[in-house]
């Protein structure tokens, strides 16, 4: 049954920012620009796991070009100073990719640190071209100058989960973005 104001789809949300009809929705269009921006060229893919998983998964069902598909892994460096919070490779590729049309898929750009760390960390394997896409762009947090060249969404500052989004890893399988209630955004067990 689709998501209605009425009948929340998830009782641990305060809010729903993005429907599952609406990411179905949207999905569609950017599935097609994609398709656009590489005309009949072959797509090497790089999803950032965990929180890309869903998206990336969805995405690449609405793309016909063949597809290569690869996974980086990135520490997180939320709860940690700023000037200590360069993200890290944690799980690097395991696809050759140079020479080949590299598209970088991220859950959310928030500062850009993650996006920044690992658009360079793909040139220096020389590959064709680079791209970025991106579900979600809270355009108003950025502290490092970065532009996706896809955008599913653009977000408010607000901390949100589902749709592969997490807080202390749960939530990532909700099939809409939301905000969760205020008394469940720090529960001590879950430490
Ligand atoms: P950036 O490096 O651009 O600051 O952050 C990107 C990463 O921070 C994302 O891949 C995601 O893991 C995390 N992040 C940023 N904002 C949110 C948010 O609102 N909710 C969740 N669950 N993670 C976020
Ligand atoms: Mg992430």
């Amino acid at each position: 049954m689709p998501a209605t104001k009425s009948s929340p789809i998830h009782a641990d949300l305060e809010t729903v920012l993005v429907s599952e009809t609406a990411i179905k929705k949207r999905l569609k269009g950017l599935g097609q620009d994609i398709a656009a921006a590489y005309g009949d060229q072959e797509i090497t893919v790089v999803a950032i796991i965990n929180g890309a998983i869903l998206f990336t998964a969805d995405l690449l069902r609405q793309i016909n070009n063949p597809i290569r598909l690869d996974c980086v892994r990135i520490s997180s460096y939320r709860g940690e100073t700023s000037s200590q919070g360069k993200p890290k490779l944690m799980h690097n590729l395991t696809l050759d990719i140079a020479n080949r049309h590299v598209l970088l898929i991220d859950d959310i750009l928030d500062t850009g640190k993650t996006l920044s760390v690992v658009v360079d960390l793909i040139k220096k394997q020389n590959p064709a071209s680079v791209r970025t896409c991106v579900l979600l762009d809270k355009k108003g947090r950025r502290e490092v100058e970065f532009t996706a060249d896809f955008v599913g969404f653009e977000i408010p500052d607000r901390f949100v989960v589902g749709y592969g989004l997490d807080f202390a890893e749960r939530y990532r399988n909700l099939p809409c973005i939301g905000i969760l209630k205020p008394e469940l955004q720090n529960p001590p067990e879950w430490a």
